[in-house]
């Protein structure tokens, strides 16, 4: 079995040789470890084999971690879907949110992001496979929506973040991932995140210009939500 240091290693190698293929920088692609149903033993474990950023879908599950691990420089990312009820407590508890789809919780979390915080960084998640996937806006609806989320002053629009459809074909993956990078470009809005690839993909999302990669069972290994 191998430990979550040796998984670590071999995630980091893979963005390593991604990145070169890429001939871009090598600091231009950050990980995000994403921890969602895993213990707060296996994000210590990480920590101790230098990952600062976790990733977190569930609030609840997320709160406790953050509690039991209050002690660690960690920086915590809310990547799951957000409703209107979890604003405050995402933005009291998050430095970034990357699955913001619409402007009434950009406009909860701007009211109420705690004004002796940065503000929260945020990634718009956009849905380029059309009906495959539900959350996510329509890129006909991002221009307007990144527009009015850049103008919220208690938050940073930082780029976008995209779920392609799951395929093990490069060249679809590529596809997918290059029409999140186009859209960004179009925005014309200073942005310099892309918040795209996982486990899977994450190869074909840094040839597009992914600069965070959110990888979980690559790193914590595949994940089990029947635990008690
Ligand atoms: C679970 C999850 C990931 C990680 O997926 P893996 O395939 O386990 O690497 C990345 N991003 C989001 C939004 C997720 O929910």
């Amino acid at each position: 079995m191998s430990t979550i240091a040796d998984n670590i290693a071999q995630v980091t190698s893979r963005i390593h040789a991604a990145v070169l293929a890429a001939h871009r920088d090598a600091h231009s692609v950050q990980l995000l470890a994403v921890s969602k149903t895993k213990p707060a033993e296996a994000l210590r474990e990480a920590c101790a084999a230098g990952i600062r950023n976790f990733g977190e879908n569930y609030l609840q599950e997320a709160l406790s971690k953050q509690l039991e691990l209050a002690d660690l420089p960690l920086i915590w990312h809310f990547i799951g879907p957000t409703q209107s009820n979890k604003t405050r407590a995402i933005a009291e508890h998050f430095a970034w949110v990357h699955s913001v789809d619409r402007l009434k919780i950009a406009q909860r979390l701007s009211e109420q992001r705690p004004t002796d915080l940065p503000p929260l960084n945020i990634c718009i998640q956009v849905n380029v496979s059309g009906e495959a996937s539900k959350s996510g806006c329509t890129p006909a609806d991002l221009p307007a929506l990144a527009k009015a989320i850049s103008e919220l002053p208690r938050l940073t629009l930082r780029g976008l973040m995209a779920i392609p459809e799951p395929t093990e074909d490069r060249a679809a993956q590529d596809a997918a991932f290059a029409a999140v990078q186009s859209l960004q470009a179009s925005l014309n809005l200073p942005l310099d995140t892309l918040s795209m690839g996982m486990s899977h993909d994450l190869e074909s999302a840094i040839a597009m210009g992914a600069t965070w990669v959110r990888v979980g069972t690559a790193l914590f290994g595949a994940r089990d939500y029947h635990q008690p």
